[in-house]
This record gives C-alpha cells, structure tokens and sequence, in this order.
C-alpha cells in the first residue's frame, strides 16, 4: 500500500501535504530550521500536544514557541516533571501529587515522609534538575491500561496517584517517563530536557492534598524554568520589583488600610489616607456615570433570605456567605425566616425597578451604587486586598430591550477605558464569554436571543476599538459575558470586573415593561461593575504605580514643609489657599529638619512639595519640588495653585 497522504493546515491559511505518519516536529523542520529549533509543542486542531506525536489525519497546526502561552505551560509542565525526578533522585520514596504548569512557572506538591525541605534545600534541588536536563533525556509517552497503572504506582507506594487513578476511565490514560521517572500524565511534554537550561526554584509552601483541610498536608514547591538565562535575569528581577510592590507593604507603608483580628480576616479597615483614595476614586465613577446617565440608588446591607430565595442566590451559594441571621429556624414543618448580609446588591436594585410600573419609553434605566456585599471566603484565601470577605462594587443594573444591549455595552467600555486612561493603565483588553452552541440546553433563553445577543457585545467591542478574545462555553447559563483584563507596569495581567447579561432574575423576579403595543414585556438585565470592587481595584492600581498615584488620586497631593517654627503661620495661610480650590494639603509642623521632612514625603510619596521660608514669606512665593525630581522653581502662591488645579484637572478630562 503506498503511504497515506495527509493535508495539514497553517494558521495563514496555507496548506501543505505530508506523507503520515508526521510529527510537529517534522513540520516545523520543513518549514525553516530555526522554527524547529523554537517550537516547543504543537496545536493540533485547537489541543496543544507533544511535539513528537505522529499526526495521522488532516490537521489545522500551529507550531508553538516560547512565544505561545501554549508553547510556556508545556515547557513549565515539563519543568515540573523534572523536579520530580531530581526530588526523586535526592529523597528516595517520595510520594507524588500533582504537578501543574501555572501562570508564571509551575509547582508540584510532594510528600516527603518524615522529612521536611526549606528554602535552603532549594539550590541542591535546582542543581540535581540542571545536571538531567543536561542529559537531555526524551520525554516519552505511553498509553497504558488502568490495570496496569494501578500496579505500577501500588507497587511504588504512592497512594496520591493510585486516588487520582480512581477517576480516569480506562483506554484514556498515559505515562509520561523521562530518564529514570515515571509520571501519571495526560501532558503534553517537550521532546527532552535539554531545553530546560534556566531554573530556578522559588518557594516552598504547606497544600492541603485536593485543596481538603480533612487531607494530608502536602509540601508545595514552587518553580520557574527559562531556554534562556536573560529571561530568568529578567523574571527574577520582575518579582523584586512585584515584592517591593506588594500592596499589603505599600498600604502599610503608605498609611491606607489594615487589618484587625478582633474585627475579623479579610475586612480591611480603611485609614484616613486610604478612605480619602476610596472617595475620590469613587467621586470620579460617580461624576462619570451622572454624565451616563445612571441614577443612584442606595440600599441596606441585609435582606430578607425569602429575597435571596427568589434570586437562587440562597440557600445554593450558602458556603460562601455568611450564616443567616434566623428569626425562625427551619425545620420540617417550616421554612426558615430571617435575613442575609447581601453576597449582591441586586437583588435590591431589582426591587427599585419592581417598584413602579415601566414604560418603554423610560428605557434604558441604569441604577448605580457602591454597594457593600459580604461573601464568606476561606480563611486560608484571605489576604490583603484582592481576597476579602466585606468589599464595595461600583455596581449598576441596567435594565433594557435587547435591542438597546450594544449601547449600553459601548457605553460601559468607554467609561471603562476613560477610567483606566485616567489611572494611567495602558494595557487592557476583553474577554467575551460565549454560549457553547453544541450544549444548547444548558442554557435560559431561546438560541436566537443569545446569538444576536453576542453579536451585539462583540460589534460593541469592536466598534470601541477593544482588542477582545472569545471564550467559547464560558458564558454563565443565564447571560453572554464581557470581562475587562488589564496589564499592569510589571506586566502581569489582572481580571478586573465584569459586564453581564442576564436573562434568569428578570424572569424570576417577574420584571416587566409596557412596549408601545400596550403589553406587558421582559426586560432584559445587565449587572456592570467594570472596576469589580474598589478593594481589588485599589490593590491592582497601587501595585501598578508602586503607590505613586496620579496627582489627582493621592491621598495626600501637596506637603508643605515650613524650614522653622517662625514660617508656621505662613506655611498655614499656603494651605488655607490650597484647600478652598480642593487641593489636598498637609503642613509638616514636625520639630525636625528640613532635610527629614523632605524625605518623609518622599517616602509617603507626595506628588509635590512646597518649601516656606524667609524669602518664599517675603515675596509671598514657594519653592516647589516634584516627588522623585527634587527641586525646581520658586513661583508666587497663586501661580502655585492655578499650576496644580490646571494640572488635575487636565487628568481628569483628557
Ligand atoms: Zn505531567
Ligand atoms: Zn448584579
């Protein structure tokens, strides 16, 4: 029989025919050495896999470098394995639980017996993994029966992989097995380990075997793996400078929140300095969506649990709330009565639109307010500002026809990017959650609702010129979705909120409005909180500007420093005159040296600095210094102040 000719697609388009079976491999090598030299993995059909697997059919390929997130996660995947080996090698006996690639490196959770490791065991570790990889052994997959499996790892002792064996059906599962070790892997993996020339192993943390407080506590470390050394030197250098950003040090030092054990983990208590952040942050989205628009509505802080029965939000979601307050406790005769810290606000909002009868005519209605919701998160999760158990969404409902869907979609990606300018992020992009159209029942509403409901997201995003991924299947069962990412200065990219559609609560809560034909019709409702909450918001923006904060934003936008007691009342009347145009002033009245005030500003990150002595008081003047610029001129006090208020205000309308 002649060979079997297979026609493999290119991401361009093009198309080549290859005599099967062909590996990525081979494919890459044909199109130019230096791609075989590169690739790392290939995608067959949308499935990353090992670069060494034959391709038997017709195939859309790509060839995945270092550059593909695709072509990482296969190269720290493989990096796992190779710790595994080298633990292995030095702790005969260790047990094995799972080993993923994660977003910046991988980790693997080990069980070392009686034994324990710390930092300091990291280097042998490191240096074991560099001496196999310099062996450059071949990852090799083999298909194995579940029988056959369960024997390999019972005779190994490793009962991690034998309760993980438990749920893969048989005819499905591989061993991965590179030098000496042998893993439970689906991979895919790198042709051998003799890319994997930089590592580096960077901590090491207690894991709960399946993430269960009832389960043995496994030993977690973590790894990170380079082709090249200047791409270690540069990630190593990025998460100094991410530990000298960390929000919960830069709050700290910045005076902007804490926490207390007697009032509870995870509910940040705002300082003054960080409550001024706060409003004036929310001031600005406020301001912002008036001009929109939104009306405001406020609503207390608990509900009646017959409310959140209504909404489904309760009893399904009760592990992450906190416990009800019970009037009446339930039992079989009778429901439970009483009420619930609100986990969402809209629920609440939902009964202001329920209030009155709508027309069509007054939509869409836009219902806005920084609402305080409680969600009981795990207290092994919680941690500074991007885990809490209280938080305040920039949260609105919209209440709309479908028709109406993409303009308010426009309308909240260009405040959205409005807001962000502001904050001086730069790097930002969508995701759009779709429906799966293979999966239809999972899903309230009629296809074709959902479809020109996506449609109307996607020409949203489009005419906004806001780059989008879709995710196919990641849509909720009652909504298409839109989520806004954006990459901080250190480029690591951070979710930030959410706008989504729904059809479900409208149709629960019974909602409706009078069209023009007199009927009663179904709005359509979109929950928007595009920032997510002003807790994770103000951790994500303080680790992106390090806590220099545009001069609109800082707490504190002017010091004035007086270079002796007899320039107090001077350095006063400064401030007075700042103050009464909103400028946010403080006067350092501190017996110390100038020297040291300056610095202690500097510290704290003040954009500017106004130095008062005897000539600024004569000639009724300051001399100016900008944070991290050191001095620059001395100006008159008006001319001061129309500088500094022309300035802010230019931030806030460019
Ligand atoms: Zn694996
Ligand atoms: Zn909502």
């Amino acid at each position: 029989m002649s060979p079997e000719k297979i026609t493999i697609t290119f991401p361009d388009g093009s198309t080549r025919d290859y005599e099967q079976p062909v590996t990525g491999r081979d494919i890459a090598a044909d199109v130019s050495a230096g791609l075989a030299r590169q690739a790392l993995a290939v995608r067959v059909d949308g499935e990353v896999r090992d670069l060494m697997r034959p391709i038997e059919h017709d195939a859309k390929i790509e060839i995945l470098t270092w550059d593909d997130p695709g072509g990482r996660k296969t190269f720290w995947h493989s990096s796992a394995h190779l710790m595994a080996e080298a633990l292995e090698a030095l702790y005969p006996g260790v047990k094995f639980g799972i080993g993923p690639p994660i977003d910046q490196g991988f980790y693997y959770d080990v069980d070392l017996g009686e034994r324990a490791i710390g930092k300091e065991d990291l280097e042998r570790i490191e240096e074991k993994m560099n001496e196999l990889a310099r062996r450059d052994a071949v990852y090799e997959r083999r298909p194995i029966a579940k029988a056959q499996a369960i024997e390999h790892f019972e005779e190994k002792g490793d009962e991690y992989k034998l309760e993980l064996l438990e749920d893969l059906d048989d005819g499905s599962i591989t061993f991965y097995q590179q030098g000496g070790f042998v893993d439970l892997c689906r991979g895919p993996h790198l042709p051998s380990t003799g890319k994997i020339k930089y590592s580096k192993l960077l901590n090491v943390a207690g894991a709960y075997w399946r993430g269960d407080e009832s389960r043995p506590q496994l030993t977690r470390i973590y790894g990170v793996s380079f082709p090249k050394k200047s791409m270690l030197d540069e990630h190593l250098e990025r998460l100094e400078l991410a530990r000298e950003r960390d929000h919960r040090k830069v709050g700290r030092e910045l005076e902007l929140f804490t926490f207390s054990q007697k009032v509870g983990p995870g509910l940040p208590l705002w300082l003054p300095k960080g409550a001024t952040l706060r409003d004036t942050l929310s001031s600005f989205l406020k301001k912002e969506q008036i001009k929109r628009g939104y009306q405001p509505v406020v609503t207390p802080h608990i509900g009646r649990l017959e409310l959140f029965k209504t909404s489904g939000h309760y009893p399904y979601y009760r592990d992450s709330q906190f416990p009800p307050m019970l009037e009446v406790p339930g039992d079989g005769d009778r429901e439970e009565e009483g009420f619930l810290l609100k986990p969402m606000n809209c629920p609440h909002h939902i009964q202001i639109y329920a209030d009155q009868l709508h027309s069509y005519r007054e939509l869409p209605i836009r219902y806005a307010e920084f609402g305080t919701v409680y969600r009981y998160e795990q207290s092994g999760e919680l941690g500074g500002l991007t885990r809490v158990r209280g938080f305040t969404q920039d949260d609105a409902h919209i209440f709309c026809t479908d028709e109406q869907v993409k303009d308010e979609f426009k309308d909240v990606i260009d405040l959205t990017l409005k807001v962000l300018g502001a904050l001086e992020f730069a790097d930002f992009k969508a995701q759009i959650s779709l429906h799966d159209p293979a999966n239809k029942e999972k899903y309230q509403g009629d296809e074709a609702k959902w479809l020109f409901a996506e449609q109307s997201i996607r020409e949203a995003a489009r005419e906004m010129g806001l780059e989008a991924v879709e995710e196919i299947g990641e849509a909720a069962f009652y909504g298409p979705k839109l989520d806004f990412m954006v990459k901080d200065a250190l480029g690591r990219e951070w979710q930030l909120g959410t706008v989504q559609l729904d059809y479900n609560l409208p149709e629960r809560f019974d909602l409706a409005y009078i069209g023009s034909d007199d009927e009663r019709h179904r709005p359509v409702m979109i929950h928007r909180a595009p920032f997510g909450s002003l807790e994770r918001f103000i951790g994500v923006l303080i680790e992106h500007c390090g806590g220099n904060f545009p001069l609109w934003l800082a707490p504190v936008q002017v010091t004035v420093v007086p270079v002796g007691q007899d320039f107090y009342p001077y350095a006063e009347e400064v401030a007075v005159k700042l103050r009464s145009r909103d400028v946010r002033v403080d006067v350092d009245r501190r017996n110390e040296k100038v020297g040291y005030k300056i610095r202690s500003a500097e510290v704290q990150k003040v954009p500017l600095m106004l130095i008062v002595g005897e000539r600024e008081m004569r000639d009724g003047s300051v001399s100016v210094r900008r944070h991290g610029e050191g001095e620059q001129d001395t100006v008159s006090i008006d001319a001061f102040v129309e500088r500094i208020t022309e300035e802010i205000d230019r931030h806030l309308t460019s």
